[in-house]
């Protein structure tokens, strides 16, 4: 299993790790190159417009996009569902996403208050107790379209979701020192 990490900016290290304990060979992808015989990949949590901003520079938004349209199973955490959605609300201007999930995402939408918390998630299918979410200046799914299946909420919202090869969660998986949501990841990948 050859599982790619968007290395461009934000929490990438922690989703290598993770990938790496559950022995995927893990790919750093930095440039289009990077993209040849991925069999997953996963946008991780950080700075939203940085990272669709950097996409541009490093000449992979087309390339990425297309394998994404292609089937790529792609899990976005937190920032990389920003970069994923169809909409995006109180984004910077010049922040577009890459429309591969029929949601609207409204960035920073917790407010100051509690603009980082945890969380335990029921999460459908996965085995066990519930699964501490780590909430970090995370973004609100405000709509989902009909043909995207919620895996998990919180407080009356969606919080993690698919629609077809593209998974997301407003939290942050690979800081919760718990495996199983890639793990769930990687074994619906090898299905
Ligand atoms: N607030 C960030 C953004 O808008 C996302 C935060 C995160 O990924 N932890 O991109």
């Amino acid at each position: 299993m050859r599982a790619g990490v968007l290395c461009l900016q934000g929490a990438f290290r922690e989703h290598c790790e993770v990938f790496a304990t559950l022995g995927a060979d893990v790919v750093e992808v930095r440039t289009p190159k990077h993209l040849t015989d991925l069999d997953a990949l996963v946008l991780p949590g950080g700075e939203s417009s940085t990272i669709s901003h950097l996409l541009v520079t490093s000449g992979l938004r087309e390339p990425l996009s297309q394998a994404i349209r292609n089937g790529l199973p792609t899990l976005g955490t937190c920032a990389g569902l920003i970069v994923l959605a169809n909409e995006v609300l109180d984004g910077r201007p010049d922040q577009e996403p890459l429309c591969a999930i029929d949601l609207t995402a409204r960035r920073n939408a917790y407010g100051r208050q509690v603009d980082s918390f945890e969380a335990p998630l029921d999460v459908k299918d996965l085995v066990g107790e519930s699964f501490p979410g780590v909430f970090i200046r995370a973004p609100v799914i405000e709509r989902v379209g009909p043909g995207v299946e919620v895996l998990a909420m919180h407080d009356d919202r969606a919080v993690l979701a698919r629609e077809g090869n593209v998974w997301v969660t407003t939290f942050h998986p690979e800081l919760a020192n718990d495996f199983r949501i890639h793990e769930y990841f990687l074994q619906e990948v090898a299905a």
